[in-house]
């Protein structure tokens, strides 16, 4: 069959279920709508479900092609483009889509265009840079000028909020001043069109900070979450908040080891490139105990974003094919045919669950 039972990502659909409810039950008792977003996971169909049948209020996604698949298993949910759409997708998205996130008077008359020959009126949510430096409006006339033309003149679209996103390229904090200053765009928006908005939608998993602290402003009634739901990392890690309600092991890579030897610690020849074209710096620490596992970067594409379930295993490195292990300090003794349990974080599972070669396994214990 040429098909491996390794690599394998083994899914814990009972733990995601518990992340979506501890997400949802903290942003709703804030006013919060979550958009549950399934590109950090490839948009695996059963995981997907579990956003929707734990109470999600959309399934959220960049990527149309996993859009669609939600929309033929049939699920009952608003989906969610994510990304602003490409004028080349505007009928797919209008099609696919029942709202978008946009930052392009180009692209929303073309959706509009789409809306109208579908016989649909499809939503939409303004995009607002505040200063993270990715996708959305910048000068503020520009974006109510958008608006309104959205509630004026475009029969197929219907203006429903507007929406930032921080920390992705940037690196900038949903503080309490940028959700205000969003708030306040909404506002000049309102004081035009003579109604409220019905979604101000106040970014993605770091401005769960916000509903952590419990001092998000009121009128931010919509988040989009992906990377807070699934891993739960990056708000304890690199942020330093107390999650442990968040199972952060959803999502476990697995991996066999098929090689064991006594090896030098340093290459033994003329140092040259590597199989991406580096030239590491590799350390000496004379004979170590190695492990070499049939997993590599085609499948998690980042070595140092991979990490051991067991102690004192490292991740010395990996080729395409290969992931090199250092396990002289091993607590266990490892052995041929082992499986090997990693956890994984963002960068390194959008690669394991878009991998043709990893197995995706289902279980609930
Ligand atoms: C990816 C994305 C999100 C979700 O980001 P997480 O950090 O995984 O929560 C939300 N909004 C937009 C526009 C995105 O592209």
């Amino acid at each position: 069959m040429g098909r491996s039972t390794y690599p394998q990502l083994e899914i814990n659909l009972k733990k995601l279920e518990s992340n979506v409810r501890e997400i949802l039950a903290r942003c709703g008792s804030q006013g919060v709508e979550v958009a549950g977003v399934i590109k950090g996971f490839n948009g695996i169909l059963e995981c997907a479900e579990v956003f929707a049948s734990a109470g999600c209020n959309f399934i959220a996604s960049s990527r149309l092609e996993q859009l669609e698949a939600v929309k033929d298993a049939g699920f009952d949910i608003p989906l969610m483009l994510i990304r602003v759409p490409m004028l080349t997708e505007a009928a797919e998205a209008v099609r696919l889509a029942d709202i978008s996130l946009n930052s392009e008077k180009e692209v929303l008359r073309a959706l509009n265009e789409e809306a109208e020959k579908q016989g649909k009126v499809h939503e939409v949510m303004l995009m607002v840079d505040l200063g993270d430096l990715r996708e959305g409006f910048w000068e503020k006339e520009e974006l109510l000028d958008a608006a309104l033309m959205c509630e004026n003149e475009l029969k197929g679209i219907a203006l429903s909020g507007i929406g930032t996103n921080l920390g992705c390229y940037g690196s900038v904090s949903a503080t309490v001043e940028k959700m205000e200053e969003l708030i306040s765009c909404a506002e000049m928006i309102e004081a035009k069109i003579g109604r409220e908005l019905r979604y101000i939608s106040g970014g993605a998993t770091t401005s769960l900070i916000r509903i952590v602290d419990g001092d998000m402003p009121a009128r931010i009634n919509h988040l989009r979450v992906g990377e807070g739901i699934i891993l739960g990392r990056d708000l304890q890690e690199l942020w330093g908040y107390d999650m442990s309600y968040l199972h952060t092991d959803v999502f476990t890579l697995k991996a066999e080891v098929i090689e064991v030897r006594d090896k030098p610690s340093h290459p033994v020849g003329e140092i040259m490139f590597d199989a991406f074209g580096n030239r590491p710096v590799y350390e000496d620490r004379g004979i170590r105990r190695k492990a070499l596992l049939g997993v590599g970067k085609l499948d998690y594409a980042f070595p140092d974003k991979i990490y051991p379930r067991d102690k004192g295993i490292e991740v010395l490195g990996a080729s395409s094919d290969h992931t090199i292990l250092d396990i002289e300090e091993a607590e266990k003794d490892i052995k041929i045919g082992d499986v090997l349990e990693f956890d994984v974080c963002y960068a390194s599972l959008i690669y394991a669950t878009s991998s043709a070669n990893v197995k995706i396994v289902m279980t609930s214990d």
